[in-house]
Order: C-alpha cells, then sequence, then structure tokens
C-alpha cells in the first residue's frame, strides 16, 4: 500500500500571511502543497497565478501540487512549470486535447494530474491512465473552498483503485475537497492516498 500522504490547499490560507501559513504546514508534517489556480472563467473564483507560487516556493522545500482550474489550460501549462509546479493538475473539459496537454507537462519534466469533476466519468481518462502521475478526484464541485464532501465520488475511487492494480499502474489517486479527520478514513479505505 502506498505511503498516505497529505497535500493542504492554500486556498483555505490567510492570503496576507502566505509564506508563514506555508511554513506551519511545513513545520506540520504536510507531504506537499495544495495550490488551487481558478481563472474566473473555468471556475467562478480567481485565486492566483505563476508569480505568487514563485515568490512561495523559494520559501518552502515542500513538492508543489499544482491544481489549474483555468481554460484553454494548455497555453499556461509552461508558466506554471517554470514558477515551480511539481505537479501540474488540469481538467479534461479545459484542453481541446488531453493528448498534447499532457505531453506538454511531460516534456517539461513534471509530473502529470488530471482531475475528475464530480461527474466527469472515469472513461475520459482510460485510454491515457499509462501516462499520468496522479488522478485527481474531486469531491466537491470545483470552484469554492468550503464545501461539503460528496461521498459518492468514492466510487470512482474504488473503480480507479480496481483499474490500477489489474493493470498493474502506480499513478497516485488523491481526493480534493471536503477533506476532514472522519471522511480521510472512508477516502483511504476507498483507494485515495493523497489527501
Ligand atoms: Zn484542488
Amino acid at each position: 500500500m502506498k505511503k498516505i500522504q497529505i497535500s493542504p490547499s492554500i486556498l483555505s490560507a490567510d492570503f496576507s500571511q502566505l509564506g508563514n501559513e506555508i511554513k506551519k504546514l511545513e513545520d506540520g508534517g504536510a507531504d506537499m502543497i495544495h495550490v488551487d489556480v481558478m481563472d474566473g472563467h473555468f471556475v467562478p473564483n480567481l485565486t492566483i497565478g505563476p508569480p505568487v507560487i514563485k515568490a512561495l516556493k523559494k520559501q518552502s522545500s515542500m513538492l508543489f501540487d499544482v491544481h489549474l482550474m483555468i481554460s484553454p489550460v494548455h497555453k499556461y501549462i509552461e508558466a506554471y512549470s517554470e514558477a515551480g509546479a511539481d505537479i501540474i493538475t488540469i481538467h479534461p473539459e479545459a484542453t481541446d486535447d488531453l493528448q498534447s496537454s499532457i505531453s506538454k507537462i511531460k516534456s517539461l519534466n513534471k509530473k502529470v494530474g488530471v482531475s475528475l469533476n464530480p461527474e466527469t466519468k472515469i472513461d475520459v481518462i482510460m485510454n491515457y491512465l499509462e501516462q499520468i502521475n496522479l488522478v485527481l478526484i474531486m469531491s466537491v464541485n470545483p470552484g469554492f473552498g468550503g464545501q461539503k464532501f460528496m461521498p459518492e465520488v468514492l466510487i470512482k475511487v474504488k473503480a480507479l483503485k480496481k483499474i490500477q492494480e489489474e493493470k498493474g499502474l502506480d499513478f497516485d489517486i488523491e481526493i480534493d475537497g471536503g477533506i476532514n479527520f472522519d471522511n480521510s478514513k472512508i477516502a483511504i479505505e476507498a483507494g485515495a492516498n493523497i489527501l
């Protein structure tokens, strides 16, 4: 079994104190930092862009798990790579050509993540699983912090875990949104290894 890793989102941080907040997470034992990037188009809210990530990266040795909720995403992949993203996660709906966006991330020597919204089916990524390092299962609708966890998405986590075992693949399964001490247990039981 993979080690369970914690990737707290800076969406819930005090944005006037981001550097300190990241230090607190690092001291608290977080394995990586989840950076939710929103564009006011793919999702209703706006968050942070590459300059902020670049500044934060200088202050931390943790992995930056960058979740791009931006559309069209393809032309921005390089900027987030240069800013210091270690994992770049995109949504299939946000690119015209999922294969070329995956190839772009790989060409920059970054880990490839693909995220599935609560209503997005696993079928969308079935042909790409061999190339993906991380599948990010959204357990809330993307775009806002502080939403309630949707347990029905665990069906997808379980299905992915099964496919992973059958095909002998090694991607991480991350669950994103509304995770707390209680529901983290059922997410882990379903097969998630990053929360
Ligand atoms: Zn996220």
